[in-house]
C-alpha cells in the first residue's frame, strides 16, 4: 500500500492548518504551524497563494484524507457510502471516518497519533466486543466496545500514550474506563462532537464535478 513516509509537519504546513499527525508535539509550541506561523513548506512558502476554484476543493479533500490517513480508493467508498444514505453527505463522511476502528482507538487515547494508533491496532492489541480486531477501518457501532487485550496492557506505547492523553481527549460519544483500559462507543458522533477542522461541504462539491 502506498503510504506517505516523507515529513509529515510538511502536510500540515501545505495545507495550512493542523492535521495532528505527529503526536502530543501537535499539542505543544513546538508544533511547526505554530513555529513557523502557518507559512507553506519551500523556497516560496511564506508568499500568500490564491488557488482556483478546483484548487481550494482538492486541498480540502486532500487535507481530510490525510487527517485520518486514508487513500484516494477508500475515501472514494466512504464518500459514495455517505451519498447512499440519508442525511447531510458531508457529514455521514466525517461519521463513518471518525468510527473506524483506528480513529477510536486513537480518540480514547490508546495512542498518541492516528498513525500509531492504526499500528497497534493492526498489530492486534485489541479486542472489539470480546473479539480480537486488527483491521484499522473496522467500522464501531454505538454499544460496541473497545478493550486492550489482557496481554498488551504492558505494552510500551499503549501505557506511555495513556498517561500523556490520560483521557483529556475523549469526546462526549464515547467513554473510557482507563483502569479497565477499554471504552465504548455511546452514539454515532454529530458534527458538532468532530473537531476536525475541515469545511466537508467543498469535498461534497469536489466530488461532485
Ligand atoms: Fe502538524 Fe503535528 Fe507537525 Fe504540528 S506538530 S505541524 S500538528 S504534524
Amino acid at each position: 500500500m502506498a503510504v506517505y513516509s516523507g515529513p509529515v509537519c510538511r502536510l500540515c504546513r501545505r495545507d495550512g492548518v493542523k492535521l495532528f499527525l505527529k503526536g502530543e508535539r501537535c499539542y505543544t509550541s513546538k508544533c511547526a504551524i505554530e513555529r513557523r506561523k502557518g507559512s507553506a513548506p519551500g523556497q516560496h512558502g511564506a508568499r500568500p497563494r490564491k488557488l482556483a476554484e478546483y484548487g481550494v476543493q482538492l486541498r480540502e479533500k486532500q487535507k481530510l484524507k490525510r487527517i485520518y490517513r486514508v487513500l484516494e480508493r477508500p475515501f472514494r467508498n466512504y464518500f459514495k457510502e455517505a451519498v447512499r444514505r440519508k442525511g447531510v453527505t458531508g457529514e455521514l463522511l466525517i461519521q463513518q471516518l471518525e468510527l473506524r476502528m483506528d480513529n477510536v482507538a486513537y480518540r480514547l487515547g490508546f495512542g498518541l497519533s492516528r498513525r500509531q494508533a492504526r499500528q497497534l491496532v493492526n498489530h492486534g492489541h485489541f479486542l472489539v466486543n470480546g473479539r480480537k480486531v486488527n483491521v484499522p477501518s473496522y467500522q464501531m457501532r454505538p454499544g460496541d466496545t473497545v478493550a486492550v487485550l489482557e496481554s498488551s496492557r504492558q505494552a510500551g506505547a499503549i501505557v506511555q500514550a495513556l498517561q500523556s492523553t490520560g483521557g483529556r481527549r475523549v469526546p462526549e460519544w464515547l467513554t473510557l474506563d482507563l483502569g479497565a483500559m477499554s471504552g465504548r462507543v455511546v452514539s454515532v458522533p454529530t458534527r458538532e462532537q468532530v473537531d476536525t477542522q475541515v469545511n466537508e461541504a467543498l469535498i461534497v462539491e469536489f466530488y461532485s464535478r
